[in-house]
């Protein structure tokens, strides 16, 4: 019998890998935790979790007041920030440098909310300077990402929270934090961010299905006034629900009850090395991707991914095929005006070192075989170096 062999062949037994900045890998322990029996999510026992989860998620958003817990996606809670805290006649601020920016921008407007956008360049971040010349007017909120995933881009938020607090104080700072809590320092209460929103399959190593916001007692306070129709993403009722350890609808219970277990591997590791870790893989990939001969596609790169310019001749779409078919690996390309020119290799959760080599290793050579005269090795030493291997 002759033996068939062919790369692809590996891929039978279908070992794959995510290299997307959501969703991102899961720990064996959150999968455990996953397959367990269900409990009923009106029972103590749940209530008991839920206060655990309640108190552990007020350390990861470094904030004294609560952080609901919604079963949506990401976008849900941005969603469900904006009709709870505002009046139909206010008008909002959003900065758009991407696909999520241009997502506060649509939804904004969707709730029929007067929108003034800042329009930022792909891969820049907005200045506080630009924010500051917006301030004329009066904005009842400023949406935000921290972390813009579609370009990898950082936002300044603590001095943007400067300029808020010295020019406008009474407007709420919305924070899409989806994919900067839990991978970056982003204190809620430190930086006066009223509403930090993050969602579970990003840096919380959950799949997709929760969604979490901090509320300040400004945007509290607010909420009471608010008149946009809403129910399901009501924030207020999931704020009072929270206090009695409760969700108001059913939760993503098996979701929850990972959560717990996804939590207590980031508080014990710790938040300050949890974000040295991720800025040492960012920091790795962004040299090894340049040692591999592409650009780096952001100004003020992100923690969550790293996202980079492919040489001209490669069509990064089939080049992200070719990855994931012979390799099994995922990783994201660009969006939109970045469709088949970039990556996006995501560092963003449970990632180590070694998991990043892989995806390097599998560019600079399908680099090779597209004719581009790319050196893995060295850019696998430059990896090993920079993060101090
Ligand atoms: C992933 C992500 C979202 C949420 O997307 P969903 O698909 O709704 O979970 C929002 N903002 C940013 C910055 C993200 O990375």
């Amino acid at each position: 019998m002759t033996l068939l062999f062919s790369a692809a062949r590996f891929l039978s037994m279908k070992k794959r890998f995510l290299f997307t900045p959501g969703p991102t890998p899961l720990p064996e322990r959150v999968m455990e935790a996953l397959g367990r029996p269900i409990i009923n999510h009106r029972s103590q026992d749940f209530k008991d979790l839920l206060g655990k989860v309640r108190d552990q998620l007020k350390k990861v958003f470094q904030t004294k007041n609560e952080v609901i817990i919604l079963t949506t996606s990401g976008t849900g809670a941005m969603e469900g920030a904006l009709s709870s805290s505002l009046k139909k006649t206010d008008r909002v601020l959003v900065v758009n440098a991407g696909k999520f920016g241009e997502r506060f921008e649509k939804l904004s407007k969707a709730l029929g909310l007067e929108t003034d956008v800042i329009q930022i360049e792909w891969g820049k971040s907005v200045t506080p300077a630009q924010i500051e010349a917006k301030l004329d007017k009066k904005y009842a909120a400023l949406c935000i990402q921290a972390s813009e995933t579609s370009t990898g881009t950082l936002h300044p938020i603590e001095a943007i929270s400067k300029v808020l607090q010295k020019k406008s104080p009474e407007t709420l700072l919305i924070v899409d934090g989806i994919t900067a809590v839990g991978a970056m320092n982003i204190p809620a209460d430190e930086w006066k961010i009223d509403i930090l929103i993050s969602g579970s399959q990003k840096a919380f190593m959950l799949p997709p299905g929760l969604a979490f916001a901090s509320i300040s007692e400004k945007a509290l306070e607010k909420m009471k006034s608010s008149d946009i129709p809403k129910f399901y993403l009501d924030f207020q009722r999931e704020h009072k629900s929270i206090l009695e350890n409760q969700t108001a609808f059913t939760p993503a219970i098996s979701l929850v009850v990972a959560l717990h277990e996804a939590l207590t591997m980031l508080l014990d590791e710790g938040l300050p090395l949890v974000f040295s870790r991720h800025e040492k893989l960012a920091e790795s990939s962004r040299a090894a991707l340049k040692a591999l001969g592409l650009t780096l596609a952001s100004e003020a790169p992100s923690v969550a991914c790293t996202a980079a310019f492919l040489p001209n001749s490669i069509n990064g779409k089939t080049f992200l095929k070719n990855i994931r078919d012979k390799y099994g690996f995922t990783i994201a390309g660009g969006q939109d005006e970045w469709e088949g020119k970039a990556i996006r290799l995501s560092h963003l959760g449970y990632y180590t070192a070694f998991d990043l080599m892989n995806a390097i290793a599998a560019m600079g050579r399908e680099l090779n075989r597209e004719g581009i005269k790319s050196d893995t090795a060295k850019a696998l030493s430059v990896f090993m170096d920079t993060y101090d291997l």
